[in-house]
């Protein structure tokens, strides 16, 4: 496995996100994260990736009993993140990342990121000194590299890297629907990144397996090439690019990570005829006029909604509708609603607790009218 051009700590070019872990019962499924987490070792790799909002913290959890339990600290790197919603003050970031450094059963993190910076997210971290912390924390050995997330726009990419040259990896939204996308500038973003020359940490690069389970006419623009996933060309297309450090991939069962593993492991960039493939791809995309949720459950994990609407099922099953004319996408909704005191979407309140925690700025209220239209009336 070939050593990182941009660190050579990291081999390879693909990195375990642990945002989707196989769960059962509502926790992670040890034995299969187990077997996954092997399977990505036993292939080279060694880049996990977690937040403590991740699965209400278990995912940080579940890498300290599944990962750093069992393997020497030289076999893996981990990546780890400062959230908006665990800290007030300067003085309370110390004692979360002790914290964190608990649940991950580690002395250090490799990476330590300020998570999902846009422009309100920056003034809080900036109020609270998080940066200069943070890079205290590098002097002490806490953490080995500094680095930043970030959902926004190019040009306020731009002022934090100004602002902090000290940022030594960025972690962005990047993937071929997103890459001319006029919301989340995927490709003008990564050129800032460029410009200020920092390796690029791509999250999302299936756009929360929106590329994985295509509409029928993408689906068939890609079954024309020779072979491979969906997924297969969505990662090598954002890990085609040269800035590119590493591309994550968030895998809940061992075919997902075999898949990746297998267009990753021998990784070739894509070709004339499979980037046009996939530019074709995008358009049908785009005509569609989907929800650009990425089901990271932000909104349910880090705001809790009020009335328990479960928002990332219920746009899942919106997109359904829209894109694959589903006759069952109704059925799908009512079953959403059961089991448990998930509110349906004319049950929101309009709090805007969801919406203030989108790393993709959507218009949940207004969303959800549209879905309640479609499924409730
Ligand atoms: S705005 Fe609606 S969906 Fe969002 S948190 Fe409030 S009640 Fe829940
Ligand atoms: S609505 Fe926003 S916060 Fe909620 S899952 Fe989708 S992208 Fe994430």
């Amino acid at each position: 496995m070939k050593e990182s051009i941009f660190f050579p700590e990291i081999h390879g070019n693909f990195g375990f996100g642990c945002m989707r872990l196989p769960m059962r019962d509502g926790k992670v499924d040890y034995d299969v994260f187990m077997q996954m987490a092997d399977a990505f070792i036993d292939a080279g790799f060694n880049y996990f990736d977690t937040a403590h909002g991740y699965l209400g913290g278990l995912s940080e959890t579940a890498i300290g009993d599944c990962v750093a339990k069992r393997y020497d600290r030289s076999r893996f790197l981990l990546t780890n993140k400062l959230t908006e919603p665990y800290f007030n003050a300067q003085e309370d970031i110390r004692p979360f990342i002790e914290k964190q450094l608990g649940w991950c059963k580690v002395d250090y993190f490799d990476f330590y990121l300020m998570h999902a910076q846009d422009k309100n997210n920056y003034q809080k971290f900036k109020r609270c000194k998080a940066y200069e912390t943070a890079y205290r924390f590098k002097e002490e050995g806490l953490i080995r590299h500094f680095g930043i997330s970030f959902h926004d726009k190019a040009e306020v990419l731009d002022r934090i890297l100004t602002e902090h040259p000290e940022v030594e990896i960025v972690q962005i939204q990047f993937n071929y629907v997103d890459y001319e996308d006029a919301s989340v500038e995927s490709r003008k973003v990564y050129e800032v990144c460029e410009k200020h020359g920092k390796p690029v940490v791509v999250m999302e690069p299936v756009k929360g397996g929106s590329l994985v389970n295509l509409p029928k006419d993408a689906d068939s623009i890609l079954r024309s090439l020779n072979g491979g996933s969906n997924a297969s060309y969505a990662l090598r297309f954002a890990a085609s690019f040269p800035n590119m450090a590493m591309v994550l991939s968030g895998m809940s069962d061992m075919a997902q990570m075999q898949d990746n593993i297998s267009a990753m492991q021998d990784f070739k960039p894509l070709s004339e005829e499979e980037m046009a493939a996939v530019r074709q791809v995008c358009g049908v995309f785009k005509s569609l006029n989907l929800i650009p949720c990425t089901a990271c459950r932000y909104c349910i994990e880090e705001s809790q909604c009020p009335k328990g609407i479960r928002i990332p099922d219920l746009f899942a099953s919106m997109n359904d509708h829209e894109a694959f004319h589903n006759w069952n996408a109704g059925y799908y909704y009512n079953n959403i609603l059961t089991g448990g005191s998930h509110g349906k979407a004319s049950d929101c309140i309009k709090c805007g607790k969801c919406e203030r925690v989108c790393p993709q700025h959507l218009e949940i209220r207004q969303l959800l009218q549209s879905v309640a239209k479609t499924f409730e009336s």
